[in-house]
């Protein structure tokens, strides 16, 4: 398997203590990871050096030449009273040499081809406001998929939706996963989200462990995981993670 990023002994500190240490960690070509771990264990400095937003302060980051990756930002941090259409927002994601102050019509018919792939077809003009949650998560992927990513990364995708769009941003993730898109996704919803992916990475300030749900989603990873003890449970043939310990033991 082709290597898109692999991190070399990557560690982070912001100033002061590391928030991540030691990392080892390979992004193979259509592969698709979740990353759970409790509020600040260093999720969100794990995506961003992998996006190339942040230089980590010790190891190597090693990148496929011209790897081209999109990016889905959490749906509750968009100022959604930003006055911008459904179609602008699609277009700002625009390969570089694209960017002028106007939309060809070849642009437009791209944009609108996109948008048609993942059922906002009509919706152009719309104000990104006047979308429903599901709606609004799509915009962003249809923006990241306008430049036909090798790799896609989602920061939280179904945090503050309802479970009916949480379905439907997982089944689109699937279908991009199985068009051949890598997909890296953190996440804190265990039992909706990362339980159902191939691979979970479990996170705390370090990789605490790395492996398909069935090897990791266990009591002894997730208390260390979470600093807490966690029980888990086995239904219909799926993994459920519990925050009672007594239950799944
Ligand atoms: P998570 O996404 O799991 O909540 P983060 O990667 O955002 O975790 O944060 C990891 C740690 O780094 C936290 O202790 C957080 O307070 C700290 N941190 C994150 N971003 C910054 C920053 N820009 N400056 C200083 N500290 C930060």
């Amino acid at each position: 398997m082709t290597s898109l990023i692999d991190l070399i002994g990557v560690s982070h500190s912001y100033g002061g203590p590391r928030v991540l240490d030691d990392v080892h960690l390979r992004i193979e070509e259509g592969s698709f990871l979740g990353v759970i771990g409790p509020s600040g264990s260093g999720k969100t400095t794990l995506l961003r050096i992998l996006l190339g937003n942040l230089r980590p302060t010790l190891g190597n980051v090693n990148r496929a030449p011209d790897l081209r990756i999109g990016y889905v930002p959490q749906i509750e941090t968009v100022n959604w009273n930003f006055p911008i259409t459904v179609g602008e927002v699609v277009l700002m994601s625009a390969p570089a040499n694209w960017r002028r102050p106007w939309a060809t019509a070849d642009e437009r018919r791209q944009v609108a081809e996109v948008l048609e792939q993942l059922g906002l077809g009509g919706l152009q003009q719309r104000h990104i406001r006047d979308l429903s949650g599901g709606q609004q998560q799509r915009v962003f992927l249809a923006r990241a998929l306008l430049r036909k990513p090798e790799l896609l990364v989602l920061d939280e995708p179904t945090s503050g939706v309802d479970v009916r769009t949480r379905h439907e941003v997982v089944h689109l993730l699937t279908d991009l996963h199985e068009a051949g898109i890598a997909v890296v996704l953190s996440t804190h919803d265990i039992n909706g989200l990362a339980a159902h992916l191939p691979r979970i990475a479990c996170v705390n300030g370090e990789i605490i462990a790395i492996g398909t749900p069935r090897e990791v989603l266990t009591p002894s990873v997730l208390e260390r995981t979470y600093g807490a003890p966690m029980g888990v449970l086995e239904h219909g043939g799926m993994l459920m993670v519990t925050d009672s310990p007594m239950l799944g033991r």
